[in-house]
């Protein structure tokens, strides 16, 4: 049987209480959101927080909305609520894309959108459909918030910016016109992790491409992202040959690990073709079909 070790538990009422409890516990106190990562791996014991702080009744944490010109969504935001949300879909299809690919409905209904990118798994779905949108996360600490890019957040496979007494409370994603991001998947069976996946986000200046996003995960993409990629698109021509050479400059600039899931050649391939496909259909999505 799998038992966590002894932990002390705590539920916070607020924002505020949720801070204190993490200065008054220190380093090895932990936020619970969803559970779905932390609860499995306290059962294995590779995670032993002291004290687990319970952020499942602050309810001002739940929210998707967009105000002044941003998608804001609350860390407590559940992967169900963001499959549903139609502001979600309406600007930012990708993320409808990726939740409809994420594990199950078991875990959609609980799981957190924060929890997520907190976990800082190499292989999370959301971590590489943020990074496409440039999305930037807000994280509270006892002096206050502070802004970072997503492509700043994750440290490392499990680590992130987020220091001890700090907690994520929103990710924000400016909305830009002219633009269309899809996400392309592969996984071996329904509800897996996925072996490779991509994201794509394009913004189109006429039928050129004037700034694009693309995040990666599972294929081992320094921080889910292609820079390179990125630069070369910029600029370039919306053609399926400018699409097919990003393919390549993303897959050549990973560094996927054979493991379980499948060996590194062919999760180069996938980086390579899933770049392409989610680009071709964010061009769509961008021209409006
Ligand atoms: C069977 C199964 C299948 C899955 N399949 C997929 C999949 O296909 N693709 C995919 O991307 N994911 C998948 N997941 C992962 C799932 O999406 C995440 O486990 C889950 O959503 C994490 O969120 P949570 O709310 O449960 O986080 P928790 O388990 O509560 O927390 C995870 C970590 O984040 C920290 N944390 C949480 N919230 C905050 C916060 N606000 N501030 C600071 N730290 C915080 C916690 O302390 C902990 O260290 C799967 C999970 C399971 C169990």
């Amino acid at each position: 049987m799998q038992v966590p070790a002894h932990v002390e538990y705590e539920r916070a009422s607020s924002v505020a209480h949720a801070l204190s409890l993490l200065a008054r516990y220190g380093p090895e106190a932990r936020i619970l959101a969803g559970g779905h990562s932390l609860i499995p791996m306290m059962k294995l014991r590779l995670a032993q927080p002291e004290t687990l702080i319970d952020i499942n009744g602050l309810s001002e944490l739940s929210y998707i909305e967009m105000t002044g010109g941003e998608l804001r969504i609350g860390t407590l935001t559940r992967h169900a609520q963001l499959l549903d949300s139609a502001a979600a879909g309406e600007h930012f299809p990708i993320l409808h894309d990726a939740e409809k690919v994420i594990a199950d409905p078991v875990v959609r209904n609980w799981g957190t959108v924060g929890g997520s990118l907190c976990q800082a798994d190499p292989s999370e779905d959301l971590s590489a459909a943020f990074a496409a949108l440039k999305a930037s996360m807000v994280i509270c600490g006892p002096d206050g918030s502070r802004t970072v890019s997503a492509r700043e957040f994750h440290t490392g496979p499990y680590e992130t910016v987020i220091a001890a007494g700090e907690m994520l409370t929103e990710i924000r994603i400016p909305a830009r016109p002219g633009g269309g991001s899809a996400y392309e998947k592969v996984g071996r069976r329904v509800g897996d992790w996925p072996v490779g996946a991509a994201g794509a986000a394009i913004w189109l200046d006429g039928d050129v491409v004037a700034d694009a996003g693309i995040g990666l995960t599972a294929v081992g993409a320094h921080q889910f992202a292609a820079p390179e990629a990125e630069e070369f698109l910029r600029g370039a021509p919306a053609t399926e040959e400018s699409f097919a050479r990003a393919g390549e400059i993303a897959a050549e600039h990973c560094r996927p690990a054979s493991d379980q899931r499948g060996p590194a050649d062919y999760k180069r391939h996938l980086a390579h073709e899933l770049t392409a496909r989610a680009l071709r259909r964010a061009l769509r999505r961008a021209r409006g079909g």
